[in-house]
């Protein structure tokens, strides 16, 4: 049986950087709710793990001792700016407690990390993190401390893991991780995002492909605003597994962020439930066929519908899990999202499929997301790196 722990604390609502900002509250207690609703919890191949915070030697696996000062600083006053660390912006406000909640978040992904390679679980899902824009001295894009950077240097360091692989399907480019690894080959970073021609953080365009030892080992591959299901699973099935079983990862990272969905307030890309079922099972099943052997941490990462982030974690849960997904929406979960928080929260946790002929402009996002492609492995084959990779030659 795959056993599979769910890191939640209640702890993590203090993670609250405004009502009125995206990044609030609710989009975390909803989708938490329907996990209970559903009762989940007491399935036998589901844990509950509670994190704990993670010490000043963790986050410093990778931030700068100056910008921990200055956030512990901040944190304690609860107001206040410094823009030269990004810290007191619209996007990452300061707020009290913000350096407990978010060394909370990076204890999370470091407990279900301890709990897969001590052998108590096969994978995690740490519902808050992925906090990936965040950059060593600079807060940026609602995160504070990249608990994505600091769970790989704490894999490398504590394990000895050599090779890591790094999923990012957020609908927003991995910018901070993959910039932290730019030049090291010990970290294959793959992210597929809406093209940053049209929303933050403005990189992450195919030809960006990593430097020095690090040459070959970044992938990003940007998608037209637009993208559908079965685009999506095109591009990604047409060079991802072929470059995935070359490099064989000995752990698997995935920052699985939820605003890819299609009625999401910030991203534009037509994604709908069935891709994320989809990518959970092919995702888990390409770590199960590598040396990482199932080895799988995911962490939540961005989506800011909360009832779109709901339905889409849970699909990509039962996706990795392979319990089945239902049909109907838990009634005492839309009351739950209409007494607490006003919200009509969808009948069914499938959405229908959205048909490709009824999007606009439908011939030209394929047109667009091949030229993506095709400049990614045109930069790819000219490293000579993934030499067995047949998708590309
Ligand atoms: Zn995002």
């Amino acid at each position: 049986m795959i056993t599979t722990g769910i890191i939640w604390s209640d702890q993590y609502l203090t993670y609250n950087l405004g009502e009125g900002h995206p990044m609030n509250p609710k989009r975390l207690l909803i989708p938490f709710q329907l996990l209970k609703s559903l009762k989940i919890f007491g399935r036998p191949e589901i844990k509950h793990i509670e994190p704990q915070k993670a010490s000043d030697d963790d986050i410093l696996l990778f931030h700068t001792p100056k910008y921990l000062e200055i956030m512990k600083e901040l944190s304690r006053i609860g107001k206040g700016y410094d823009f030269r660390y990004g810290l007191g912006t619209g996007d990452c406000p300061v707020f009290h407690g913000m350096h407990e909640s978010s060394s909370l978040i990076v204890g999370g992904a470091l407990e279900g990390i301890k709990r897969i390679m001590n052998g108590d679980i096969n994978q995690a899902f740490s519902l808050l993190g992925g906090l990936h824009h965040a950059f060593a001295e600079k807060a940026a894009g609602f995160c504070y401390y990249n608990d994505v950077v600091i769970a790989i240097r704490f894999l490398q360091k504590k394990y000895n893991i050599k090779k890591v692989l790094y999923v990012d399907t957020d609908v927003h480019a991995g910018d901070g991780v993959l910039d932290a690894f730019y030049a090291e080959n010990s970290v294959l970073g793959i992210s597929i995002h809406e093209s940053p021609q049209f929303i933050f953080p403005g990189t992450g365009l195919s030809d960006e492909i990593g430097e020095k030892n690090g040459l070959g080992y970044s992938l990003n591959l940007p998608l037209y605003p637009g993208t559908w299901d079965d685009n999506y699973i095109e591009m990604f099935e047409s060079l991802i597994p072929c470059i995935w079983e070359e490099y064989d990862p000995e752990f698997v990272v995935w920052q699985c962020g939820a605003d890819g969905h299609f009625r999401d307030v910030l991203g534009h890309l037509n994604l709908t439930t069935n891709l994320y079922s989809y990518l959970g099972m092919r995702i888990s099943e390409l770590t199960r066929i590598s040396n990482a052997d199932g080895k799988l941490l995911l962490l939540g990462g961005g989506g800011y519908n909360p009832d779109s982030v709901a339905r889409v974690w849970l699909a990509i849960l039962m996706g990795i899990t392979g319990i089945s997904l239902p049909d109907e929406s838990p009634s005492d979960w839309i009351d739950f999202c209409r007494t607490k928080y006003n919200i009509v929260a969808n009948k069914q946790i499938n959405d229908p499929k959205i048909d490709p002929y009824k999007i606009e402009n439908y011939k030209l996002i394929h047109t667009a997301n091949e030229q993506y492609l095709n400049v990614l492995k045109e930069e790819l084959r000219e490293t000579q790196v993934w030499k067995k990779c047949k998708a590309l030659f």
